[in-house]
């Protein structure tokens, strides 16, 4: 099942003209209470979809990066490049690795793009302005992000003839605000130090679906799919601090690589000897980051907090110059 958002599968299934909306609510509750409130709001709508014949997404054909969903194994899609990051290297068993990314935009949104390895090399030919095609990619949930990965079958062709993108929307979630003035449910763009760094949690996920799982004797069992060989997780909070205030920012596992520059093989480590870890909080300490994601409130603590999906080292020519514009 794809990820859609909850009202864009609403509004999809509305667009059909095969159901009308109060009609539509009703079914979802009947269908929820049919299955013994087992699937959630967003699985009886992908169910009620199915039954009216109403198709959620396509695939196969080039898609706009909005109609792109976590979860799609053969993606392609057209975009400008707004931003390209360095190339990281890690160590990979005996082997060095690299990994690249780069934001892509059109008219509807914007993704992120990664390359592995040799496909870092692809990137080298590839400046901020050019026009990407990208074919039969796959796309992987990163919390609460799409992430868009070419894979062994993917094709990446830098300013295809006759392709142009006029104007990509880049949304209210890359808007720079200062951190008092972050407001509950709203996607920003902050920049700060930190000031604090508190140790990581670690736990066991389902490999499929990415849910936590539980151990039972010998493995680990998945609500949804039964035994299996759990992956790992894990999340870190820090908090950042602009002069106009502190937050707490929330990494998850992608972000938590891309903040440390850091690989799962690296991390697990810290997994096992919680006090390795307190090196790399001092190395943290007083660093400046830009971070790009959305403020929500952690109802259990009542504070605000900012769920990051984007990280990158704070680059000082760039603030310069925005200091300069304003
Ligand atoms: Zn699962």
């Amino acid at each position: 099942m794809f990820k859609i958002p909850l009202p864009e599968i609403k509004g999809m299934i509305l667009k059909s003209g095969k159901i009308s909306a109060e009609d539509l609510e009703k079914k979802i509750k009947a269908k929820i209470n049919d299955l013994s409130g087992l699937i959630s709001e967003e699985g009886a709508a992908h169910i009620i979809a199915n039954e009216l014949g109403v198709e959620l997404v396509k695939q196969g054909d080039k898609l706009k990066i909005k109609e792109i969903y976590s979860g799609m194994k053969d993606v392609s899609t057209l975009g400008k490049v707004v931003k390209k990051f360095d190339v990281r290297e890690f160590a990979k068993q005996d082997r060095v690795g690299k990994v690249c990314s780069l934001l892509l935009g059109d008219e509807t949104e914007t993704v992120r793009v990664v390359f592995w390895n040799d496909q870092v090399d692809l990137l080298s030919k590839v400046n901020e302005g050019d026009i990407l095609e990208i074919k039969h990619g796959y796309v992987k949930e990163n919390n609460n992000a799409k992430e868009v990965h070419l894979g062994d079958r993917g094709e990446l062709i830098i300013n295809p003839q006759g392709q142009k993108i006029d104007s990509v929307r880049q949304g209210p979630s890359h808007e720079r605000k200062k951190i008092k003035e972050l407001a509950d449910g709203q996607g920003a763009e902050v920049l700060g130090t930190v000031v604090q760094v508190f140790d990581p949690r670690f736990w066991p996920v389902c490999p499929r679906c990415n849910k936590k799982v539980l151990e039972m004797g010998q493995g680990f069992q998945c609500t949804e799919h039964g035994e299996v060989t759990a992956g790992l997780s894990y999340v870190l909070n820090l908090i950042l601090d602009d002069g106009s205030g502190t937050i707490r920012g929330v990494f998850w596992k992608n972000q938590i690589h891309h903040l440390l520059g850091k690989e799962e093989q690296e991390m697990v480590v810290f997994k096992d000897n919680p006090s390795l870890f307190e090196s790399v909080k001092t190395d943290l300490l007083g660093e400046q980051f830009k971070v790009i994601g959305s403020t929500r409130r952690n109802e259990m603590f009542d504070r605000l907090e900012f769920n990051v999906n984007l990280v990158e080292k704070a680059n000082p020519e760039e603030e310069i110059k925005r200091l300069e514009k304003s």
